[in-house]
């Protein structure tokens, strides 16, 4: 029927727009190669800030003694204690908890914010046991997981450039980050250094380092995306600091921020960007990360909707709801393999409250999920190719078989399968099967969380 006919042709025509051949994705590599040369080149010099972590030493194994960690990404925050035993007994004891961030806290006033997290931080740090043992005297120190662009003063300092994710209080930015997490810490009594400030790209690739010493790089695939890696600190030619012993920097790229003419946008990630909190920003972000995923599912079931009545003669009014398909939902109608697609039907039925679709509706949904999450993990994979190439790790050379691992974390990452295995088989094949051999893409389960409280120890005031 015509119905069909135009269903399946907007089906056919966003499937196009989202083509991610291999060649596409080389162009996409090559161009954030260049993007990464620009960014360390000079500030403003690139979409890519190529921040500088002033982390120059990544953990070594030798870290001792009882840190916190705080981690402030997203839709949660976690806190958490760990205590370093050093090289033999490493991780001795962990504890954390996790807090969902009340939503109208993300839109408010910089106060409110620091204030709820000091306060949960000050809670979580009432329940220290007798295991932890903090030596007397000792003021406790906590490295500080902030995922949002910083311009870093030192390792413990730094304003906030910009907020991503849905986050926006405009007061606080530009304002000093540690200092307003000081003052509240303050206001609620808490007694606390923070010898970190550190993205969780930042923190997941110290984490990862700190159990193999092949990570050269770390990807968070969350509710938004990033990546950090271990540059030269002679390839830095913004860096006009003393160069460290190391001779190594890790690089905080902010490439959420990524835009090209080699990306492949559709009208549906023009309007969502559009309306989106901040328009012509963290473009690749707004095609591979958790936030978005569901809410371009859902914009282009509404053009279906509204172009060829595909749920019928009315739109539901649901379905008109920003964000109202979030990326979980997606990510289990994606997995459903029942023959009926059951799982597509009650997702439907739940989420949008359309009580019955057809077959060949569901096929439809599961069509779009696949669409979507194929370009967004494509699109990722052409991305750590691209930093692959910048570090000369793209290819094997004869005689030695270095080892590159990329540690990876995020619930995006972690919970959407299909979207991790399309990742970790594009990236093969963008390296083909020689390099693919010495290249390892890992899990750093909370890497964030350590690694900000190994970097915590390793800039210690009681070293
Ligand atoms: P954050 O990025 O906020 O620090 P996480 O790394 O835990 O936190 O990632 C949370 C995000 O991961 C969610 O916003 C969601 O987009 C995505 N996510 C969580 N669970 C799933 C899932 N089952 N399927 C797909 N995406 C998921
Ligand atoms: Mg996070």
């Amino acid at each position: 029927s015509g119905k069909w006919g135009r269903v399946l042709a907007i089906l056919k025509a966003f499937e196009e727009d989202c083509a991610t051949p291999i060649s596409k994705l080389r162009q996409v590599a090559d161009a954030m190669t260049v993007e990464m040369h620009a960014g360390l080149a000079s500030d403003g010099g690139s979409k890519l800030k190529m921040l500088i972590s002033y982390v120059d030493n990544l953990p070594s194994g030798d870290e001792k003694g009882l840190f916190y960690a705080l981690d402030l990404g997203g839709t949660n925050f976690r806190v958490m204690r760990v205590l370093l035993g050093g090289k033999q007994e490493r991780v001795v004891k962990q504890e954390f908890e996790e807090v969902s961030i009340p939503p109208h806290l993300m839109t408010g006033g910089s106060d409110e914010l620091f204030n709820f997290i000091a306060e949960a931080l000050a809670k979580f740090v009432a329940t220290e046991c007798e295991d932890f043992h903090l030596p007397e005297g000792r003021q406790r120190e906590l490295g500080f997981t902030f995922s949002f662009p910083v311009k870093q003063t030192s390792l413990s300092s730094g304003s906030l450039i910009k907020w991503t994710k849905g986050f926006s209080i405009e007061e606080a930015v530009g304002q000093d980050v540690v200092g307003a997490l000081n003052k509240a810490m303050e206001r609620v009594g808490l007694d606390m250094r923070i010898a970190a400030l550190v993205n969780d790209t930042v923190g997941t690739l110290a984490g990862g380092r700190y159990y193999n010493q092949d990570v050269v790089a770390a990807v968070i695939l969350g509710t938004g995306t990033n990546a950090a890696y271990v540059e030269r600190a002679t390839a830095i030619p913004k860096w006009h600091g003393p160069l460290p012993n190391s001779g190594e920097m890790v690089i905080n790229m902010e490439w959420g921020n990524f835009r090209s003419s080699h990306l492949p946008l559709t009208e549906f990630d023009h309007s969502l960007d559009f309306e989106s909190l901040n328009p012509g920003e963290q473009i690749l972000e707004k095609i591979i990360s958790g936030m978005y995923l569901g809410e371009i599912l859902r914009r282009v079931l509404l053009k279906m909707a509204e172009d060829a009545a595909f749920f019928g003669d009315t739109v539901p009014s649901k379905l008109r709801i920003p964000f109202i398909i979030r990326t979980p939902h997606m990510s289990a109608m994606h997995n459903d393999t029942s023959p009926d697609l059951k799982i597509v039907g009650s997702k439907i039925k739940d989420i949008l409250e359309v009580p019955t679709t057809s077959l060949k509706m569901r096929k439809v949904v599961l069509s779009l999920c696949n669409i979507i999450a194929t370009r967004g993990a494509r699109l990722s994979a052409a991305g750590i190719y691209g930093i692959l190439k910048k570090l000369g790790r793209d290819t094997t050379k004869d005689e030695e078989m270095q080892k590159s691992v990329i540690a990876m974390d995020g619930g995006l990452f972690e919970h959407y399968t299909q979207f991790s295995d399309c990742m970790e088989s594009s990236l093969k094949e963008l390296l083909g099967d020689e390099a693919s051999g010495s290249i390892e893409v890992t899990h750093s389960n909370d890497g964030s969380g350590i690694g900000a409280a190994l970097l915590a120890a390793s800039h210690s005031l009681y070293l």
